[in-house]
């Protein structure tokens, strides 16, 4: 870590069920990173709880390229826990997030490079067009952005991933964030420092498919937003209002009717009104509900992960050495919960 060694560039990429991909991934970002040639690189793998033999292939990765680091969960935790334990156990200078199946063009990480190296201390790639993606997944994760844009009161720009750049100083700060629902990519834009995007375009999946299903994606999208934002709990005591209003409304009418003389009428009038109201109550009470259980999330003192097994060659460099020494005492144990390093 001496100011005149080579700057290491890492590059955390999460995998869950890749395994028909990884070969074509690391080539393609191998040869960007060996381009880089002023920098130093690492390739840190996280295995999400694999299955499909992903990290039989990664461990052979690990053993014929000392760059190559793999960190296993010891289950599948999700690909935002998985990009947050890639971050925690990089070690470079700039860090680097992309995904496995060649979503993300891996060549943009130059790009990214050339931007870090005048001064910005988040690169994030911008999608400029998004090939293979079905429509329906389209309009959701536009209308999504748009309704995160509005809701929150961070500037989180709209159509961007996880695919991104990070300083040293900036993996550090999130690195800090231990919130346990996490959505990271609103994180890093909360931190602030300068920010820029680079656009590119996104391909199809190279191999494989999508792990996220409709399901993780609501989840996902509802982490977002409360997240970073309470307006929903407000909803509350805004149809409060509307209902209220809207019952004086009624009662008006009421008043109206009996002078002109009307029969007794309203069993339709009573159903509606009841109805409405229960809706509204649980819907209300469901919002709460979200927030509770986040908060609840929150204040269970578990680790967000736990690491089962980390592959690498001991490194060179006596700053690394000395620096692993510290760090992966005890690596290749089932995780106790007070290893720091190891679960966190
Ligand atoms: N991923 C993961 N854990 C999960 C789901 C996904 O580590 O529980 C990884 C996956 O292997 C891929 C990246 O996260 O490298 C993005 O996932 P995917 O391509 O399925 O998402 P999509 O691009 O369809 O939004
Ligand atoms: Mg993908």
């Amino acid at each position: 870590m001496t100011a005149h060694s080579t700057q290491l560039l890492s590059v955390v990429v999460p995998v869950f069920n890749e395994v028909d991909g990884i070969d074509a991934f690391y080539e393609r970002a191998k040869a960007v990173c060996e381009g880089l040639s002023d920098l130093d690189h690492e390739i840190l793998f996280v295995d999400d709880g694999s299955t499909d033999g992903s990290l039989e292939v990664l461990e052979g990765l690990s053993r014929s390229d000392p760059a190559v680091r793999v960190v296993k969960f010891s289950r599948n935790f999700g690909h935002q826990i998985a990009i947050t334990a890639g971050v925690d156990h990089a070690e470079g200078d700039a860090v680097v997030v992309i995904d496995a199946d060649l979503q993300d063009p891996p060549e943009t990480i130059a790009d990214f490079v050339e931007k870090w190296r005048e001064g910005h201390d988040v690169v994030y790639g911008v999608r400029e067009s998004r090939d293979g993606e079905t429509r329906a997944k389209l309009w959701t994760a536009t209308a999504f952005y748009r309704l995160l844009r509005r809701f929150t009161n961070v500037e989180i720009p709209v159509d961007v991933g996880d695919f991104r750049l990070m300083s040293r100083r900036s993996a550090q700060v999130l690195r800090g964030m231990r919130e346990k629902d996490r959505f990271v990519r609103g994180l890093v834009s909360w931190m602030g420092f300068t920010q820029v995007g680079v656009p590119y375009r996104r391909d199809a999946r190279h191999a494989g498919e999508t792990k996220y299903p409709y399901r993780k994606m609501v989840k996902f999208a509802v982490d977002g937003i409360t997240s970073f934002s309470s307006a929903p709990l407000k909803l509350a005591s805004w149809l409060g209002y509307l209902a209220s209003g809207l019952a004086f409304l009624y009662l008006a009418t009421v008043f109206v009717q009996k002078a002109m003389g009307a029969t007794i009428q309203g069993w339709a009038t009573i159903m509606v009104a009841v109805l409405f109201l229960g809706g509204v109550q649980l819907i209300c009470i469901g919002i709460i509900g979200e927030y509770i259980g986040r908060i609840f999330n929150e204040i269970k003192p578990r680790p967000m992960y736990v690491v089962e097994e980390i592959f690498e060659t001991e490194r060179v460099s006596p700053a690394a050495e000395h620096e692993l020494s510290i760090d992966r005492t005890g690596a290749s144990d089932v995780a106790p919960a007070n290893v720091p390093g190891l679960v966190r």
